[in-house]
């Protein structure tokens, strides 16, 4: 399966910042270590272009975000500091989104070890979220002439409120957030469809609310392309998270997910989206069994595509 990885664009942190910044080097070597990504799978992605980000937020907010003239207000509310690396790196990590998206076409399901930054405003970023990933990808592909309807399935912890914005106005991406009620933002955007789910929420209310979640979304939107924001955020042990699934619930939520879609025909690009366990590891472990499972689907469809020509 093809995976996309944007970890070597460095983003640099002040000592002592709290984002878990090493999880993705440790993802891209447990998926280098592993036989997911056959020769050359492994792949560096494209930065978009201004006009690729265009698509999804306003030029003056590109303009401040490229140029450093970003508000101190609005750097705080990122939540990383600026520098040329941290805008290189957010246009690699939504150009990982956009190679997840066209490889899913080819081969049923791809992956980038990055991207799903779902608190990203047409005019503002938030939450470690500069450019909205999933806006310009679905975008992207649709200017392209590839897809006319996208879904975003997302079901990392904090619900997806700049992607629901940018797209609120827009019938041709259907977006289903399933997240935390009382979680941030506390502010919650008005998605497609929203799933909120309560404080202490265990795998069978999760998984059960998610099913039902992804059936509706998934009915009413018929897309061409599914972009589903795998966060390991849901994970009880995570510090930010606020429900109780474990590993296996969120393993059971991958399987739903992505056989959902594959039962409709649909494809399915992987990205990331949060996770800020105290024991990086369980993040990764989480990312890590997405990724896995998307691959074996991977390989299962291109089988099927050989014997059936
Ligand atoms: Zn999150």
């Amino acid at each position: 399966m093809k995976v996309f990885y944007s970890d070597h664009f460095v983003l640099p942190l002040p000592e002592g910042h709290r984002f878990p910044m090493p999880k993705y080097s440790m993802l891209r070597g447990r998926v280098a270590g592993s036989s997911i990504c056959g020769p050359g799978e492994l792949r560096e992605p494209e930065a978009v272009t201004d006009e690729e980000i265009l698509r999804a937020h306003h030029p003056d907010y590109l303009g401040r975000v490229v140029s450093g003239k970003l508000t101190d207000k609005e750097v705080r509310r990122i939540g990383f500091p600026w520098s040329e690396g941290m805008v290189e790196r957010s246009r690699r990590a939504s150009g990982g989104t956009v190679g997840a998206c066209l490889a899913a076409l080819d081969d049923g399901f791809a992956a980038t070890l990055a991207g799903g930054t779902h608190h990203a405003f047409a005019d503002r970023g938030e939450g470690y979220c500069v450019f909205n990933d999933s806006a310009v990808a679905a975008r992207a592909l649709q200017a392209a002439g590839l897809v006319e309807r996208v879904a975003v399935i997302d079901t990392d912890v904090h619900q997806g409120n700049g992607t629901a914005a940018i797209l609120s106005d827009d019938p041709t991406v259907f977006t289903f957030s399933i997240h935390g009620e009382k979680n941030f933002p506390f502010h919650k955007e008005r998605s497609d469809l929203d799933v909120a789910l309560p404080d202490g929420a265990d795998d069978a209310t999760f998984l059960d609310a998610l099913a039902a979640g992804l059936d509706r979304a998934l009915d009413a939107s018929e897309p061409g392309l599914a972009i589903y924001l795998a966060g390991a955020d849901p994970f009880v042990g995570d510090r930010l998270g606020r429900l109780s699934v474990t590993k296996e619930g969120l393993a059971e939520r991958d399987r739903i997910v992505l056989e959902g879609c594959r039962d409709r025909g649909i494809p399915v690009a992987v990205t990331m989206a949060g996770g800020y366990s105290e024991d990086v590891q369980d993040i990764v472990d989480v990312h890590f069994e997405s990724i896995s499972l998307a691959a074996k689907m991977t390989h299962l469809h291109r089988e099927r595509g050989l014997t059936h020509g």
